[in-house]
């Protein structure tokens, strides 16, 4: 469709009084960036941008919802994961509030990649579920192409995007590393046991192979295998 960018809204004049209130130096800035006007915190500079991109959401007939809060935060799945790794998550109106609730995973350390992956999110906040006939229309209008699980924004949308972040300020925020997690799971690891006369497998942990290997069901004892 060539109506995608028309439909993103017109230029919006926006009103800098409340990021100007903050003259920061960002935390990894560099010497160049010290004392730009930059808006303190992840939650308020995400909210911003929702709440920029709301007329584009009008024009297409999916309103946000008023009550909508955003977050750097974990996402509720594979938040972690090495492949499909989830970097957002959208949730209904579920708090007890009624407010519906958009985490944007600390993976994210651009702000463009921050806002594609908010864009996305803000579509499931409009109500639509899933990724059927409804959010691809949607979607393609806001900008955003295939794969719908992972869309990515159109150069029309990243540049709307760009204009929009050049005028917040930078993202107060920069990539976590996830490998650096505080806590693994190796302490658990689960030992495969199988039986050399069928086959048979189960998964236990070296602590209660200690204790004792188990028996198969056909009668066998069971060994350490795979
Ligand atoms: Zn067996």
């Amino acid at each position: 469709m060539s109506t995608s960018i028309k439909s993103l809204g017109p230029s919006i004049t926006v009103e800098l009084e409340a990021a100007e209130k903050f003259v920061l130096t960002p935390l990894n800035g560099s010497a160049d960036d010290a004392g730009i006007h930059c808006i303190p915190t992840r939650e308020e500079w995400l909210l911003r941008l929702a709440n920029e991109l709301r007329p584009s959401f009008q024009e297409v007939e999916h309103p946000l919802p008023e009550r909508l809060r955003v977050s750097c935060s974990w996402p509720s799945r594979a938040a972690l994961a090495r492949i499909q790794r989830t970097i957002g998550d959208c949730w209904p109106p579920a708090s007890a509030d009624q407010t519906v609730e958009i985490f944007i995973s600390p993976c994210l350390g651009s702000a463009l990649d921050a806002g594609e992956t908010l864009v996305r999110e803000l579509i499931h906040a409009t109500g639509v579920k899933g990724y059927r006939k409804s959010f691809s229309e949607i979607t393609r209008t806001l900008g955003l192409r295939k794969p719908w699980r992972a869309a990515t924004a159109t150069p029309e949308l990243r540049e709307r995007l760009n204009e929009l972040i050049s005028r917040i300020g930078p993202y107060p925020h920069a990539t976590l590393d996830r490998s650096m997690m505080p806590y693994k799971k190796d302490g658990t690891r689960m030992m495969k046991l199988v039986c050399p006369r069928d086959g048979y497998t189960v998964r236990t942990t070296a602590k209660w192979i200690k204790v004792g290997m188990p028996w198969c069901p056909c009668g066998t004892k069971m060994r350490k295998g795979g």
